[in-house]
């Protein structure tokens, strides 16, 4: 029962943050409930965002290889089709196997779990709006805000989840458009755009800033986006969209430079914005108690994850840093340690980023913009997959390993891969950096032949000497 015994520990959320916090405070010994509104657990990550996209692109680069790429392996087929129904059913009963997972870890972890919507009557008092109808109060000695993101709306354009959709509709189309116009070139446009693409979808990118994806490294994006332009698709940087127009039977964007100037139209049948993604407060009515938010609305906290009203803290999307679900978790498990007494700790700028398209793309540390700002001596090496046995054994060697290393000591400052599967390649890069290794340690280190992992190796060897196969 929830009510009114109190708890050690209440989460608000249970997303990646929220319900690995829960796990965890709960593993810790403490007496722990998780209020979560959605009616599933997993939170956006796993209902909306990082699963059903991953189902999505996995299922849809299948078909993009049987088209383009079995001949050349010799396996021949007379016609191969897209069932759209089927590729939403195997999306969604991944989703719904995996929310119903973390009910039973919670089960097995005895966390109490909450379905409604909670708001803050005193910083030890949560009221819920439970999803049956009623309400009760849950108390706890810390309250964890792990309300997550939102996403972010442009002004004038009104998101329908039909004609105009956010991410989350953009993971449900009933039919494939012919033509998909995505607002914004961040990671999340860029993977929608390749799904829709593959499954015939004519893609085209319209982006504000002068670039695509703006936390890679310089060389890597451009590499990266003439990759994308390979597979079709369109982009349209420094353009701003000034008005989106559904009156008709498509959708008309009137777009103009960035900077300025004359207008032009481009028409659409479905529009996708994925500008961004803003914190999730609504509701919580944080003003009650005081909590501290920035301009943004992200809950502001210290290296303890604690808000400025004691006992109350915050993790995730909800606060500054890098809004990925492995950092929210990271966060989640901090907090609670420290709730317990324990010593957390999280590092973001040891937190890596993937681009799930194919090839991937992933990171870790800094970028070489980052290194020559800092004013930091370094050197770079480089190794492309074109020289990488596995990748040329299987005929998909698109794609670059690049090590940036300090020039003096040789310590790694940061590593950027295009290739597949770049977001597994990438941990070996993660724990060196946490490690604090040099490159030499990376290309000393014994790696299986053919694998895809020897790349790094290479460009590791090539950051202080010469790599083998090139
Ligand atoms: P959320 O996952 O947003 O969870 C917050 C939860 O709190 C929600 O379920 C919400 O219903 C609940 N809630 C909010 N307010 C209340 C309230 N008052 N009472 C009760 N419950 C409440 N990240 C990656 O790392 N890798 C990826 O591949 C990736 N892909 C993505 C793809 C898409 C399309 C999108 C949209 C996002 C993606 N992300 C990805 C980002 C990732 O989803 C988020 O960083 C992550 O979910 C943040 O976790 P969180 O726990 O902070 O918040």
């Amino acid at each position: 029962s929830s009510g009114s015994d109190e708890n050690d520990v209440v989460v608000i959320g249970g997303g990646p943050g929220g319900y690995v916090a829960a796990i965890k405070a709960a593993q810790l010994g403490l007496k722990t409930t998780c209020i979560e509104k959605r009616g599933t657990l997993g939170g956006t990550c796993l209902n909306v965002g990082c699963i059903p996209s991953k189902a999505l692109l996995h299922s849809s680069h299948m078909f993009h290889e049987a088209q383009h790429s079995f001949a050349n392996h010799g396996v021949k087929f007379s016609s191969v089709e897209v069932d759209l129904p089927a590729m939403m059913g195997q999306k969604d009963k991944a989703v719904s196997n995996l929310t119903r997972g973390i009910e039973g870890l919670f089960k097995k972890n005895k966390v109490n779990y909450v379905k409604g919507y909670g708001k803050f009557l005193s910083p030890s008092e949560i009221s819920v709006d439970t999803n049956e109808g009623g309400n009760s109060v849950v108390k706890g000695k810390n309250i964890i805000i792990a309300t997550g993101s939102d996403v972010k709306g442009l002004p004038g354009i009104t998101i329908d989840e039909k004609r105009i959709v956010s991410s989350t509709g953009a993971l449900a189309l009933t039919e494939i458009p012919k033509r998909l116009v995505v607002i914004g070139a961040g990671y999340i446009g860029l993977e929608m755009g390749s799904v829709w693409g593959r499954l015939g979808s004519e893609v085209t990118v319209v982006e504000f800033a002068a670039d695509i994806v703006p936390t890679m490294d310089g060389e890597v994006r451009k590499q990266f986006q003439r990759a994308l332009e390979k597979q079709k698709m369109k982009f349209m940087l420094k353009t701003k969209v000034v008005s989106v127009d559904t009156t008709g039977d498509g959708v008309k964007l009137t777009l103009e430079p960035a900077s300025g100037g004359e207008q032009t139209t481009l028409e659409a049948d479905v529009v996708l914005v994925s500008a961004g993604r803003v914190p999730f407060t609504s509701g919580l009515e944080l003003d009650k108690i005081g909590v501290e938010t920035d301009k943004g609305g992200r809950i502001l906290v210290n290296e303890r994850f604690a808000t400025n009203v004691p006992g109350v803290y915050a993790i995730g999307d909800v606060i500054p840093g890098p809004m990925l679900a492995h950092k929210a978790e990271e966060d989640g498990v901090a907090c609670v340690e420290f709730i317990a007494g324990k010593e957390g700790h999280v590092d973001y700028d040891m937190v890596p980023g993937v681009v799930y398209t194919h090839p991937e793309v992933s990171y870790v540390g800094k970028t070489e913009e980052q290194v020559k700002a800092l004013g930091v001596d370094y050197r770079v090496g480089k190794f492309p997959f074109l020289a990488n046995s596995r990748a040329k054994a299987i005929d998909d060697a698109e794609g670059i390993v690049k090590v940036i290393a300090e020039k003096e000591s040789d310590k790694i400052l940061g590593v950027h891969i295009m290739s597949p599967n770049a977001g597994e390649l990438i941990h070996e890069a993660v724990l060196a950096l946490q490690y604090g290794a040099s490159s030499e340690d990376i290309a000393r280190t014994c790696h299986a032949h053919p694998t895809m992992s020897e790349a790094l190796k290479e460009a590791a060897m090539a950051t202080y000497d010469k790599p083998i196969h090139m």
